[in-house]
């Protein structure tokens, strides 16, 4: 077996600074020799970059989509417009910002499995830095206030074994110097949009199956605001981190709750959006 190399794990010092930057020329030169750049996933080395080509990460913006879902727009619009569904009826958030389709972009998928399924915590780094750049390329950044995780349940924390929402958030936000608030909880654990393997696993856990169950049913009532932190909330431009966002269902309803808290805005920030029809 390859003898897998991955960078520095995650300090709050190194998402600012990296190692290579920081360190004399030839310290750097040592460490360079002794753990060569390598992929962040497969280990293949790298001239420069977090990723291999096989798994490298969207460059610049995704297909024309709409500003409000992110879903791709019908031949014509403009990307940044607003698509017909969310005109009619606007949902609780005001923008998404992904870094790209779930279904078409293979290494942002492969990333997000590893970090979900594949205990890969360290992935918060090399994915948040770049949803960081996302987020700034989409909006100015000084109408930023907050980061606010999308809640993992304590069960759901323990199959997992991290919180990767919030591995995300913490990410993005050191990046971009902004506080991460967890102002939201999720009171019952709900099944989530992953792998059959990870489906099944859960539904052995809450003794049943997802058939029957829909998507805004399994999370309606599922999530309540914290009450020390309605004050953290209230006319603050609250950013929601999660990892990937389908049905919108989940984020809708924590949307709902930052909103009646009295948040001034809220914005979506995930890694990939995927449509319904797909496995996300
Ligand atoms: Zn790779
Ligand atoms: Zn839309």
């Amino acid at each position: 077996m390859r003898f897998l190399h991955r960078p520095k794990r995650e300090t709050s010092t190194t998402y600012r600074r990296p190692l290579t930057v920081a360190a004399p020329s030839a310290w750097s030169e040592t460490l360079e020799a002794l753990y060569p750049p390598a992929c962040w996933l497969c280990a293949d080395g790298l001239e420069s970059g977090w990723f291999c080509s096989n798994h490298s990460l969207p460059q610049g913006a995704p297909a024309p989509c709409c500003r409000v879902c992110a879903l791709e727009l019908p031949t014509g619009l403009r990307g940044g417009s607003t698509c017909g569904p969310c005109r009619r009826e606007p949902p609780a958030w005001e923008q998404l910002v992904s870094l790209g389709d779930y279904h078409r972009e293979r290494g942002l998928r492969a990333g997000i499995l590893a970090l979900k399924h594949g205990g890969r915590r360290d992935l918060c780094l090399p994915l948040g830095r770049a949803l960081a750049r996302r987020l700034e390329e989409c909006v100015h950044v000084s109408g930023v206030d907050l980061f606010v995780p999308v809640p993992l349940h304590p069960l759901r924390h323990l199959q997992r074994g991290h919180d990767q929402a919030l591995g995300l958030a913490r990410s993005v936000a050191a990046v971009l110097d902004r506080p991460v608030r967890r102002s939201l909880r999720r009171l019952r654990p709900t099944p989530a949009q992953g792998t059959a393997c990870s489906e099944s696993l859960w539904a052995a856990l809450l003794g049943r199956g997802r058939r029957g169950h829909s998507r805004a049913a399994n999370v309606s009532g599922a999530f309540a605001l914290e009450e020390r932190e309605a004050r953290h909330v209230t006319g603050r431009r609250v950013w929601l981190v999660d990892d990937v966002v389908t049905s919108g269902h989940t984020v809708r309803e924590c949307s709902v709750l930052l909103k009646r808290a009295g948040a001034d805005s809220v914005g979506v920030l995930c890694l990939a959006r995927a449509s319904l029809s797909g496995h996300a």
